[in-house]
């Protein structure tokens, strides 16, 4: 490569040495464009190789590496044997061993007889004899030696470990050339190791304790450009000292006419909500509660209150089907009450809509429950006193605040049933206050979950049938719209045709996102009325669908879903007093899909799946990574070094004090990639 070249690290990939146009184009479909890219694509983990074992002490099964001289080679001689294997008969102090190279044809010119190579692979048996089928491998003295610490890089479909190694080995020299935007004093106060060195020990590792330092660093500089960001949007927020206060009076007589008391869980936050709204700051919550733990009453109140104090409020859903249940809800709970709540979604008819921005911004319209369509600029309110956003995950931090602009002073609350940990909350919401819900409403029972595989799912569907008889409706849910040739897996047209035929003389139907919105809608609808026994449907029904007489959720394909999604999914029965039941059916032998399974199986308890589901896949996916860029790979190690937050979160906090706008030379690096990683919007405002 030459020096020209190699200066400039946003280059496409292709020029490097050994990047043809399709390995080029491979690369790009995982994400991968530029130099800059490959190199801070990291290993996901390291092997030991540093251990050389005798070939007396292999055993079956045990992944080895050995040193040995080949003693002999049986080369597939002739033109026509282009496909029989290459056998090498390898041998070092204490014994012999056969390595065997399946269609080695090619392969056999790379070994000499007599010569010391290293081999690297599982040891396998063929009529007692240990072989090594296929290994690693490389010569001794040889520059790309495969003894050593050896990273291990994320599976790239077309593109070999070997070869990714050997890129890497080609990108070293360019590392004097990569930014390192850690501001100094940072890099100084908390001994961040710099770039270069960073690196150098992630590609090219030579020891744990200086792998571990590496990593830290490279954690380190992703939350703190995560932290400057939030902390610099939530600055925005509290520097608005604006505040309304709403008398909660209305809201304590609200919940009073409801046929139910409240959970002690909902008291707790209700009591915490009303505090906030009647005292001198503007509210800033976060209500976690799990799926059917019954938050949407407790944004009625606070609405209510608002409303009777002739403040606008504004709840908004990720999704109209969800928006269009709230306004069946607080339509029922509020009409008593001379309130009449409104819908703004972006599918609405022109005149309506028109009629609706009217009514907000001349304040007669007092309750909206709202999509992101609410978000666009042409909405704006009279007196906006209270913001709300339900399922608080499916937006971003931006759309957030978007939202609570649309006011001077405004409160807000926001919704989720995702339950993160304590710890990581504290990223994603930083300081604002929160409550959580734990209880569920009285008389609610635990979902039964069984886990069947495919020969038994018959069982998971006359268990149905009895329900259906019984007058209950069940979910079934598949993780495909339609029949897919590369992927094999139900699809829920293709299951829908199946359960019309075994479900005879009831009714089925079938919803996915794909169907026009009207159609949705009312199927959606038929089922909430109970005039469809049985729908057969994609994720579509994930969020917030409240059905109480669904009791049965058959999800097929389980495997295909993260275990968040399981949960959610299942959430939509076991919303009434009867016994529900969850049935995920699965063939998988993923070792993954089977834990995931088993945690479904065992806990109804959304924080303990929480718990467990960040453990098994990292907080990337929890997150959204979506939303805020945060590369996976850094973040699954984040668990363990719950410390290294800490410490950027009050490195960022410095930093913004110091130079609240990030306008010092010293900042510009940090200042560009924090607005690449926020987005437009953030860009902005910095
Ligand atoms: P989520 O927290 O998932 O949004 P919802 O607010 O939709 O849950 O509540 C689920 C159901 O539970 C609703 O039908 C609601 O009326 C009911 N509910 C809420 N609180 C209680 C309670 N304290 N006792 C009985 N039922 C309740
Ligand atoms: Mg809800």
């Amino acid at each position: 490569m030459s020096e020209t070249l190699s200066l400039d690290l946003k280059s496409g990939i292709g020029t490097i040495h050994g990047i043809g146009p399709k390995k080029e184009r491979i690369f790009n479909d995982n994400g991968i464009y530029t130099i800059e890219d490959l190199i801070y694509l990291f290993p996901r983990s390291y092997q030991d190789r540093r251990n050389v074992i005798s070939i007396s002490e292999l055993k079956k099964g045990q992944e080895a590496l050995i040193v040995a001289k080949v003693l002999s080679k049986k080369t597939p001689n002739g033109f026509y044997k282009r496909n029989s294997p290459l056998s090498l008969l390898v041998g070092d102090d204490t014994g012999a061993l056969e390595v065997v190279f399946f269609n080695g044809r090619f392969l056999s010119k790379l070994f000499d007889q007599n010569s010391e190579y290293t081999f690297y692979g599982k040891v396998s048996e063929n009529y007692a004899r240990l072989q090594l089928i296929h290994p690693e491998f490389s010569k001794s003295g040889s520059p790309d030696d495969i003894r050593g610490i050896i990273p291990i890089y994320p599976k790239i479909q077309g593109i070999s470990q070997k070869e990714i190694r050997r890129i890497q080995k080609e990108l070293r020299p360019l590392y004097n050339w990569v930014d390192d935007w850690i501001p100094e004093e940072t890099t100084k106060e908390y001994n961040i190791a710099d770039i270069k060195y960073s690196l150098d020990n992630l590609h090219f590792p030579t020891d744990g304790r200086r792998v571990l330092a590496a990593k830290f660093r490279m954690v380190f500089s992703e939350l703190l450009l995560m932290e400057t960001g939030l902390q610099y949007i939530r600055k925005g927020e509290r520097d608005n000292k604006e505040y309304i206060v709403i008398p909660c009076k209305p809201g304590d007589e609200f919940i009073g006419t409801l046929d139910f008391l409240l959970t002690i869980d909902q008291q707790a936050a209700w009591e915490n909500i009303k505090s906030d709204l009647e005292g001198n700051r503007r509210m800033n919550r976060l209500l976690q509660g799990d799926v059917g733990s019954g938050k949407t009453v407790i944004a009625e109140a606070a609405m209510y209150s608002a409303a009777k104090n002739n403040y606008q409020s504004v709840i908004m859903a990720p999704t109209e089907i969800l928006a269009k249940q709230h306004l069946e809800t607080f339509t029922l709970d509020f009409s008593k009450h001379g309130i009449k709540p409104r819908l703004l979604i972006s599918s609405m008819e022109k005149k309506e809509k028109r009629e609706v921005l009217l009514g907000l911004e001349k304040g007669t319209i007092d309750v909206l429950i709202a999509t992101h369509a609410v978000l666009q600029e042409n909405v704006r309110f009279h007196n906006l006193g209270l913001v709300i956003t339900d399922e608080q995950h499916r937006f971003g931090v931006n759309q957030r605040r978007i939202l609570s602009e649309k006011g001077a002073g405004v409160n807000v609350l926001v919704m989720t049933a995702t339950p993160i940990p304590r710890t990581l909350a504290v990223i994603l919401y930083g300081d604002m206050d929160t409550s959580q819900i734990r209880t569920m409403p009285k008389g609610r029972k635990p979902v039964k979950t069984t886990l069947f595989n495919k020969e038994n799912r018959n069982k998971a569907y006359s268990f149905s049938l009895e329900r259906i008889k019984s007058g209950h409706q069940v979910y079934v849910v598949a993780p495909l719209i339609d029949d897919s040739e590369k992927i094999d897996a139900v699809s829920a047209t293709g299951l829908f045709d199946e359960l019309k035929k075994r479900f005879k003389g009831y009714s089925v139907e079938l919803i996915h996102g794909a169907m026009k919105q009207e159609e949705k809608d009312r199927i959606m609808s038929d089922f909430f009325f109970c005039l469809i026994d049985v729908l057969v449907s994609t994720v579509v029904i994930e969020v917030g669908i409240n059905v109480p007489n669904a009791t049965v959720m058959i999800i097929e394909n389980a495997e295909r879903f993260g275990l968040a999604q399981l949960h959610q999914l299942r959430g939509r029965v076991g919303r009434g007093s009867e016994e529900s039941y969850c049935f995920l059916i699965s063939d998988s032998e993923n070792e993954i899909a089977m834990k995931r399974a088993e945690i479904m199986c065992k806990t109804n308890d959304g924080f303990e799946i929480a718990e467990e589901d960040l453990e098994l896949r990292g907080p990337g996916e929890i997150f959204g990574t979506k939303q805020h860029g945060i590369p996976e790979l850094i973040l699954s190690d984040l668990i363990k070094h719950i410390d290294v937050l800490e410490k950027a979160q009050q490195a960022a906090k410095d930093i913004l004090l110091n130079d609240p706008n990030l306008s010092k030379e010293e900042y510009s690096g940090l200042k560009s990639r924090v607005n690449s990683m926020f987005g437009k919007e953030l860009s902005l405002l910095l």
